[in-house]
């Protein structure tokens, strides 16, 4: 299998073989042909076996097409720390870079104003901590009715940092229609529930 073969589009195949990649791995070669086609996908996949580009390259050929809006994104990532949302925008960095895409980060630790413009001026791609993103949309600063694809990495880690609560929430503000991508190491049931509260016929990948 190649990565000519999934149904990525140039740009994005453009900067996979510069960063050097010459074949998917297992959960890019099964998660990307659906989640192109718009289905939504439960991946069961440790760190390390390639699932951030596993939802970021079909992301970046999705977004292809449309603009974003002042406070709307149009895709939405969480992640349980500062540290992953960190590495997930270097992913968008180098699989994004032939892309013109507003990448956002809105993390804990970083001044409000400088995130709050760049929400302002509209991102494509917003890639958050759960608190911080809840605070964003309690103070106005943000809307979540625009968001086309929904992303919730480390879901098990985010239920040991108590989070799950914020995440149900946050399912219920972006619209009813996103396509949602959903990756757990592990599926305790709380996750379990989650995924069949939140999901809609997903695809399932067990890595
Ligand atoms: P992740 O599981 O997303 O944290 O990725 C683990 C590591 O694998 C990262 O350093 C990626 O740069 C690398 N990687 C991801 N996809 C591929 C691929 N198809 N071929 C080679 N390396 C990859």
């Amino acid at each position: 299998m190649t990565f000519d073969e999934l149904g990525l589009s140039q740009k994005v195949l453009a900067a996979v073989s510069a960063k050097g990649y010459t074949n998917p791995t297992p959960i890019q070669a099964q998660s990307i042909p659906p989640a192109l086609q718009g289905r939504d996908i439960l991946g069961i996949a440790q760190t390390g076996t390639g699932k951030t580009a596993a939802f970021t390259l079909p992301m970046l050929s999705r977004l292809e097409q449309g603009r974003a809006r002042a406070r709307m994104p149009r895709t939405l990532i969480l992640e349980p720390t500062r540290e992953l949302a960190a590495q997930v925008e270097e992913a968008f960095a180098v699989y994004g870079a032939n892309h013109k895409l507003n990448v956002a980060l809105l993390i804990g630790g970083v001044s409000f104003g400088d995130q709050e413009a760049k929400i302002m001026r509209g991102a494509d791609v917003l890639i958050a901590t759960p608190g911080r993103l809840l605070d964003f949309f309690d103070r106005g600063k943000l809307l979540l009715n625009g968001i086309d694809i929904l992303v919730i990495d480390e879901a098990d880690r985010m239920l040991d940092m108590g989070f799950i609560p914020d995440i149900e929430r946050v399912c219920k503000l972006v619209p009813f229609t996103r396509q949602t991508l959903f990756f757990s190491a592990t599926m305790p049931p709380e996750i379990t529930r989650l995924t069949e509260a939140f999901l809609h016929n997903p695809v399932r990948i067990e890595v």
